[in-house]
C-alpha cells in the first residue's frame, strides 16, 4: 500500500501543502482562544509531525498573542491554517478546514470541554477533555500558564 498523502488549501488557494503519513492526533476544540483565532464556535485540530507537512505554494503569515504559541494563516484570504506550541514542539496542529478531504478525519477526543458553548451538544461518546488533550512539556507549561496574568482565562 502506498503512503498516505492529503492535500491541503486555504480559501483563495494561494497556500497549499502536503501531508505525508498518518496523523497522530485528531480532536474536537472548544477554547475561547482557538474560537477567537478561527470565528468558528469550535474546531477541529489534525496533528502532524512537522516533518510530514510540506509547504507546495505560498507563504504563510503567523501571528502570536500567548507566549510560546505560533498561529498561521494565509496572508491573503485569511484562512486559518496552524498552530505550534512550544510545550509540544514535534507536533504541528492545521485546521480541519485547511484540508481540501476534512471528511477523512474523524476526532478521537474533546478537549476544554469546560468552554464549550452550551447550544453545542454531542452525542458521539467521545471522551470530554475539560482542559488540553495534549500533554505539555512541564519546563514550558501550558499556553494558559504562560498567560499574562490579566488575561488569563476564567
Ligand atoms: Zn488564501
Amino acid at each position: 500500500m502506498s503512503e498516505r498523502v492529503e492535500t491541503c488549501s486555504c480559501f483563495c488557494g494561494d497556500i497549499t501543502a502536503e501531508l505525508k503519513g498518518e496523523p497522530f492526533w485528531i480532536n474536537y476544540d472548544h477554547d475561547d482562544d482557538c474560537r477567537k483565532a478561527i470565528g468558528s464556535p469550535l474546531n477541529v485540530w489534525v496533528g502532524y509531525r512537522p516533518s510530514q507537512f510540506r509547504l507546495v505554494s505560498g507563504e504563510l503569515r503567523t501571528f502570536s498573542k500567548t507566549p510560546g504559541v505560533v498561529r498561521s494563516f494565509c496572508g491573503r484570504c485569511g484562512t486559518s491554517i496552524g498552530y505550534e506550541d512550544v510545550g509540544i514542539a514535534d507536533e504541528l496542529y492545521l485546521t480541519i478546514g485547511f484540508f481540501d478531504q476534512p471528511e477523512r478525519f474523524p476526532p478521537t477526543v474533546h478537549g476544554y470541554w469546560s468552554m464549550h458553548l452550551p447550544w453545542v451538544t454531542f452525542g458521539d461518546g467521545l471522551d470530554k477533555k475539560d482542559t488540553y488533550t495534549r500533554d505539555r512539556d512541564p519546563a514550558t507549561g501550558t499556553p494558559a500558564d504562560r498567560k499574562p496574568k490579566n488575561v488569563a482565562k476564567k
